[in-house]
């Protein structure tokens, strides 16, 4: 066995696993991207090739490749060994052991559905899927099957096979009845279920004729959990990482109908409640992220509640509005409707004006408009000030307030506020709008947040000033102090550079008890020791200061430019002038990646 997993290691490199979920970039001898396992704005992550371990230095996760996997996808040791196996071709030696992880009856039992939808008995389902004008490309292309409307169709092909049937019992995909086993799809449309990384978890079944659920999806396990998969991802990860942003739409056609009209980014939520764990799936890929969900009421609860559950992850959250009683599929497979559907999605609507578009019937109600009101504002006042200002003006047009009585009525319900306490929960209605706002609390005020934790590139910034008298006498306070966001690395470099000597400095935290000053030294160092920058370090950790400094005030202007305000001529020609020099700097951290 340890043979087996050193062979496996020998055949894989972890940057290029390590790739398909994080961004890396070149510097030193290591590769660094934001950590997936903590949310964080310059990357703290890094990867060494040559030791084919990971690090974060800001929340401590580390390990090997087996390590990492079993982190990001919750696999057991053994699960991973088996995708790992696979993916490398390395042949382990108790082969029983895969059979018992169940893959292969999925797999096989994909393999079977698929055939059965191309065989005789399968025409139901080809008209079926011509009446839904899925052409037969996306059938292959999506991996569409069809189970055969019979009680035991599947289950005499997978005892034919060999396999396991206690495993297709576990996997769902047998029922256990009074008078033995029976197959749980029946006569349905199969859409398999892949993770992020491609291995199949369970399937999607539409019923095409009789009576029956519409949709049966595989049982919910431990191998098998709705919440925390996003039909199509495997197939959009590429095209939401280069968008920058991800489609989440309701339903498995809508997904596939999307990718066939260019928009790869798109995902399906698998049902209306959209989850944490699906939001951190997006948040890991893309800044951006549109809803486009069903119009009927239910639809629209639930895109409002994924908006709040998307924001809170840093995304910045759209939603789509369609027309009524259209979904993505429908509009699509008209050609005026396709024109309809790009124009619904320039036009989404940020989150405070959607809430307040959601909730339109109670705020014209008489009756209900002082809940609907007190509903709005809370949860308005739970967002930053970054994400509020811009559509402010228009959400008090929306709601007949002026700016400022709006301003004053959110500011009484937190909104803003750095230090006052929050008021009380929003008054629960009913079960609609339920716990779509933080907790009480929970501050998600980008102003409101305590000192963050050091940032290694600031505190190996320090560590260099504090260990090289080259690197004090080279730098200039004005050139350095403006790129530190750390309080306390700022005040350790700007003691440092002032003339303070490391000595001295030493003496006085030993002196106040000061322990974070020295605890971030240790982080400089140990960071530093990683990356191994060969020469002037100094020049490579100021550019990517520098770097984050730029992008930080180019997201700034990019998101005025997205919301059509104007900027100033100054701010115009910083806008132009910071997207070149990101370019550039980019450019640079890849021109170094090659030898
Ligand atoms: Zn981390």
């Amino acid at each position: 066995m340890n043979d087996e997993v050193r062979r496996i290691k020998e055949r894989l490199d972890l940057v290029e696993v390590v790739g398909d979920y994080v961004k890396l970039r070149k510097a030193g001898k290591s590769f660094v991207g934001l950590c997936p396992f903590h949310q964080e704005k310059t990357p703290s992550f890094s990867v060494s090739r040559e030791r084919q371990t990971y690090h974060c230095f800001g929340c401590g996760a580390g390990g090997d490749v087996f390590r990492f996997l079993m982190e990001m996808e919750g696999w057991t040791f053994p699960q991973a060994l088996e995708v790992l196996s696979a993916r490398t071709g390395v042949v382990l030696e108790h082969r029983g052991r895969r059979r018992e992880e169940g893959g292969d009856v999925l797999e096989e039992a994909l393999a079977f559905y698929r055939a059965s939808l191309g065989a005789s008995e399968g025409e139901a389902a080809r008209a079926y899927l011509r009446r839904r004008e899925l052409p037969q490309e996306a059938w292959e292309r999506f991996e569409l099957g069809w189970s055969l409307p019979a009680w035991r169709s599947l289950e005499d092909h997978l005892r034919r096979q060999g396999l396991n049937l206690r495993d297709a019992v576990e996997r769902g995909l047998l029922v256990e009845g009074p008078k033995g086993t029976y197959d749980r799809f029946r006569g349905r449309v199969m859409f398999p279920i892949r993770s992020e990384t491609g291995r199949l978890l369970g399937f999607g079944g539409r019923l095409v004729d009789g009576e029956g659920a519409k949709y049966v999806n595989s049982p919910e396990s431990p191998l098998f959990e709705k919440r925390k998969v996003l039909y199509l991802l495997p197939q959009a990860k590429r095209a939401i990482r280069e968008k920058g942003s991800a489609l989440v739409v309701e339903g498995y056609l809508d997904a596939i109908r999307c990718h066939l009209n260019g928009h790869p980014e798109a995902v399906a939520s698998l049902g209306t409640a959209f989850t944490e764990e699906q939001a951190d799936l997006l948040a890991r890929q893309a800044d951006r992220c549109l809803i486009c969900f069903d119009t009927d009421a239910a639809g629209q609860e639930a895109a409002l509640k994924g908006m709040y559950v998307l924001r809170r992850k840093g995304l910045d959250v759209r939603v789509v509005r369609l027309p009524k009683g259209k979904d993505p599929d429908e509009l699509l497979r008209d050609p005026q409707g396709a024109e309809a559907f790009e124009g619904a999605l320039t036009e989404a609507l940020p989150l405070p004006r959607f809430h307040v578009a959601a909730r339109r019937k109670w705020l014209e109600d008489p009756q209900e408009r002082k809940r609907g009101l007190e509903e709005v504002l809370g949860g308005i006042a739970s967002l930053s000030v970054l994400d509020v200002r811009p559509s402010l003006p228009d959400v008090a047009a929306d709601l007949g307030l002026l700016p400022h009585e709006l301003e004053a009525l959110l500011r009484q319900r937190g909104w803003g506020g750095v230090s006052e306490k929050r008021p009380p929960f929003p008054p629960r209605s009913g079960e609609r709008g339920e716990g779509i706002f933080p907790p009480p609390g929970v501050s998600i005020h980008e102003s409101g947040e305590e000192e963050p934790a050091p940032d290694p590139w600031e505190a190996a910034l320090c560590h260099l000033l504090w260990s090289r008298e080259g690197s004090r006498s080279s730098s200039a306070p004005e050139g350095v102090l403006p790129l530190l966001r750390s309080e306390c690395a700022r005040a350790v470099a700007s003691a440092l550079l002032c003339g303070e000597s490391p000595e001295e400095l030493e003496a006085r935290w030993l002196q106040t008890g000061d322990q974070r000053s020295a605890a971030l030294l240790a982080l400089g160092g140990a960071f530093l020791e990683e990356l191994y920058l060969e020469e002037s370090p100094e020049e490579e950790v100021l550019r990517q200061l520098r770097l984050r400094e730029w992008r930080r005030r180019y997201e700034e202007l990019h998101r005025r430019v997205v919301r059509k305000e104007s900027l100033s001529e100054e701010e115009r020609k910083d806008y132009v002038a910071m997207a070149a020099k990101i370019k550039r700097g980019e450019k640079r951290s890849y021109e170094r990646k090659a030898p």
